[in-house]
C-alpha cells in the first residue's frame, strides 16, 4: 500500500469506530468484524474477502499507538483537515506547480525520519522547500562551443596537433571573470542569500525562481569591471593546441573538457566540440580500423605470382601474391591498418585488393607472344566460361 492510499484510506470507518475510539474499542470492533468475514466462514464470498483484507489493514495500523498517531497526523496534514492547500498541490503535475512526485515515505514513513516524530508541518514543508532550492541553484555552466578543422587523411589515422583559432567569451582577464572592478569583491545577494532562487508559497507548497535582485547569481556586484562591464566575460580569440588521436575518421566529434566558453562569474566553462573532416587519400581508403589499397598488377602477375612492394602509412611492406591469385582477391597485411583507439592500442589490418591493369597498346613482339599464349592456353584446355555450360 503506498503511502498515497493510505492518507485517502479511512480506517476509522473500515472498523466502524469513532476517530476518538480508544485502542480496546478497536480491538474489540475488530475481532467482530475479523470472526464475521474471515474466509473460512464465507467460503467463495470474494466481497467478504476483500472487506476482510480492508479491516486487517485498518486494524494493523490503529491497533499500533505509534502508527495510529502517525496515520492521525498524517490525514490531518494532508486530507483537508484545516484547509491547508491539499488540492492541486499534491498531485503530481497538478496544478500547484509543485509537480515532482516526492516520497511521503521521507516524511513520515520512517522511524526517526522528519515527522516520524513530533516534528509540524513547518518542518516538514521546510525540508521540500530547500531540496527544491538546491536543485534549481547550480552555478551557470559555460555553453559548450563547436568548431570544425580538416585533416589530411594520414594525420587523421596517425594522430596530429593542430592549431585551433577561436572567438568565443572567455573569462575577462581584469577582474579574472568575478564581473567586480579589480580591487573589490561582489557581495552576497542579499534578497536570496546568495542562493540565486527564491521560494514563493502557494497554499501549503511551494516553488523556487530565479532571484531577481541578483538575476539568479547569488552576488550582487557595486562595481562593475569596466573591461566587461560585469558580466566576467571578454570575447577574445584565442588560438588552443588540440591534440587528435589517432584514427580519428571523417566527420567524427572530439570533446575537449572546458575549452568552451566561460562560465559567468567564475562558474566552470563549458565543453568545445570539434568535428573532423578527413579529405581523401589518393593510395589509401578506409574501413573502420581497416587501410584500403587498390594493387595493380598484371595478368601475368596473378598467374605467375609475385611479391610486390606496397606503401603503407609507415614505410613499405612487400606483399606476396601467390600464383592463380584471381583478379579482386584481398590480400590482408595484418597491424599495418589505422591505429586503434582505446587502452588496448594495436592497429587495424591493410587490405589489399589485387586489380589487373590491361595494357591499351601492345608493340609487335607482346602482341605476337599473347596470341602464341592464347593458342597455347585454348590447347590446355583452359575456357573462362566453363561455367557457363548450359547457359
Ligand atoms: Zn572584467
Ligand atoms: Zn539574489
Amino acid at each position: 500500500m503506498s503511502q498515497r492510499e493510505w492518507i485517502e484510506k479511512d480506517f476509522y470507518k473500515e472498523l466502524g469506530v469513532s476517530s476518538g475510539a480508544s485502542q480496546d474499542e478497536i480491538k474489540k470492533a475488530y475481532r467482530k468484524l475479523a470472526r464475521d468475514l474471515h474466509p473460512d466462514s464465507n467460503p467463495g464470498d470474494t466481497k467478504a474477502e476483500e472487506r476482510f483484507k480492508a479491516v486487517s489493514e485498518a486494524n494493523a495500523v490503529l491497533s499500533d499507538p505509534a502508527k495510529r498517531k502517525e496515520y492521525d497526523e498524517t490525514r490531518r496534514l494532508f486530507a483537508g483537515g484545516g484547509g491547508r492547500g491539499y488540492g492541486g498541490g499534491f498531485t503530481p503535475g497538478g496544478g500547484g506547480g509543485f509537480s515532482q512526485e516526492f516520497n511521503l515515505g521521507d516524511i513520515f514513513g520512517q522511524p526517526g525520519g522528519p515527522g516520524a516524530g513530533d516534528g509540524g508541518l513547518g518542518d516538514i514543508l521546510g525540508g521540500l522547500f530547500n531540496r527544491g532550492g538546491r536543485a534549481s541553484s547550480r552555478p551557470r555552466r559555460g555553453a559548450d562551443v563547436e568548431t570544425e578543422t580538416t585533416l589530411g587523411f594520414r594525420e587523421a589515422a596517425q594522430g596530429v596537433t593542430v592549431p585551433l583559432r577561436m572567438t568565443s567569451p572567455s573569462p575577462c582577464t581584469t577582474c579574472h571573470g568575478s564581473g567586480a572592478k579589480p580591487g573589490t569583491s561582489p557581495r552576497v545577494c542579499p534578497h536570496c542569500n546568495g542562493a540565486g532562487v527564491v521560494s514563493r508559497n502557494q497554499g501549503a507548497f511551494g516553488f523556487s525562481e530565479p532571484c531577481d535582485d541578483c538575476r539568479g547569481t547569488g552576488s550582487i556586484i557595486d562595481d562593475p569591471c569596466t573591461d566587461c562591464a560585469g558580466t566576467g566575460i571578454q570575447n577574445r580569440t584565442r588560438t588552443i593546441t588540440v591534440r587528435i588521436p589517432p584514427g580519428v575518421s571523417d566527420g567524427q566529434k572530439i570533446r575537449l573538457a572546458g575549452q568552451g566558453e566561460a562560465g559567468l562569474r567564475g562558474a566552470p566553462s563549458g565543453d568545445l566540440y570539434v568535428t573532423v573532416h578527413v579529405s581523401q587519400d589518393k593510395v589509401f581508403g578506409r574501413q573502420g580500423d581497416d587501410l584500403t589499397l587498390v594493387l595493380p598488377v598484371s595478368y601475368a602477375e596473378l598467374v605467375l605470382g609475385t611479391t610486390v612492394s606496397v606503401p603503407t602509412l609507415e614505410g613499405r611492406v612487400g606483399v606476396k601474391v601467390p600464383p592463380g591469385t584471381a583478379d579482386g582477391r584481398i590480400l590482408r597485411v595484418r597491424g599495418r591498418g589505422v591505429p586503434k583507439r582505446g587502452p588496448a592500442g594495436g592497429a587495424g589490418d591493410l587490405l589489399v585488393t589485387v586489380k589487373v591493369a590491361v595494357p591499351q597498346a601492345l608493340d609487335a613482339d607482346a602482341t605476337e607472344a599473347l596470341k602464341r599464349y592464347q593458342e597455347a592456353e585454348k590447347a590446355s584446355g583452359f575456357d573462362p566460361r566453363a561455367g557457363w555450360a548450359g547457359a
